[in-house]
């Protein structure tokens, strides 16, 4: 495995309004290799989101480091792409400019920006939305988009923060399969963040399961099972039980 991302020994303290400190990362050691697909759950509040903005570089560890290709990351910048679970469309550009939106500060021309954006619309099935306006498109519709934007500006790592997290059920479990589908064409290496332990174990090639706050690692599932992967493989369902249980214990404070 070719370690591309680590982050060492990454704490992180919030200090509220009122003087309050709240310890939310404790002591994360992460090793990502390139094209891993790695999944992140752990109880809600235990520093998933906060463990993301640090490595994309949006917020500063508080002690420790992440390293890209054993380079300090300190600002985000062009090889980490991050995809949110309120889509973050701009309400004002039509779909392809947003596609396109992350180009222009390559210096590209429009011709050129709008090619690769119509290649990824093309990619995620949304070709014939290319002119219309985030508005009028379904939120399983507006998330495609966000994907397309963020493979689009072609980053090495991608980091996905509950990115399907508001779809129903059926257009949750379709985007799953489109998004290993476009991993798996495109080769990148990919973070998600999840609550869902079923989408977790369909995804991922580990799986990371973080302590209640303050969040560190509990423990990492590897998940060795072929893709297309079956929910109704008996593995499939013994690897979900036995993270659900660890999660429980997380929240109830004891073993089960
Ligand atoms: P998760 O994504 O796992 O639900 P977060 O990373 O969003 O958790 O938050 C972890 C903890 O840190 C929570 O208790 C949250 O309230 C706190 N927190 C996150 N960001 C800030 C901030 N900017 N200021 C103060 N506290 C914060
Ligand atoms: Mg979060």
């Amino acid at each position: 495995m070719t370690v591309i991302l680590r982050a060492v020994n990454v704490s992180k303290t919030f200090e509220t309004k009122n003087g309050e400190r709240i310890r939310a990362v404790d002591s994360v050691n992460l090793s990502v290799g390139k094209n891993d697909f790695i999944c992140i759950v752990g109880p809600s509040g235990c520093g998933k989101s906060t463990i993301l903005r640090i490595i994309s570089g949006l917020e500063p560890a508080g002690t420790g480091s992440v390293l890209f290709r054993e380079r300090e990351v300190k600002r985000p910048g062009p090889e980490i792409g991050m995809v949110f679970q309120d889509y973050s469309l701009f309400p004002w550009l039509q779909v392809i400019d947003n596609v396109a939106v992350g180009l222009e500060f390559s210096g590209m021309k429009k011709r050129e920006r709008w090619k690769i954006a119509r290649h990824y619309l093309d990619v995620v099935a949304m070709s014939e939305f290319a002119h219309a306006f985030p508005h009028e498109l379904s939120g399983g519709m507006r998330q495609r988009v966000a994907i397309a934007r963020a493979f689009a500006k072609d980053p090495e790592i991608l980091l996905m923060d509950e990115p399907f997290g508001s779809l129903d059920a059926h257009t949750r479990i379709l985007l799953q399969k489109e998004l290993l589908r476009i991993w798996e064409s495109h080769r990148k290496t990919v973070l998600f963040v999840t609550h869902s332990v079923d989408e977790a174990v369909y995804l991922a090639d580990r799986v990371v399961i973080m302590s209640a706050r303050p969040g560190r690692i509990r423990e990492v599932l590897p998940i060795d099972m072929e893709r297309p992967r079956s929910r109704a493989n008996p593995l499939f369902g013994r690897l979900t039980d036995h993270i659900l249980q660890r999660l429980e214990e997380e929240v109830t404070g004891r073993s089960i």
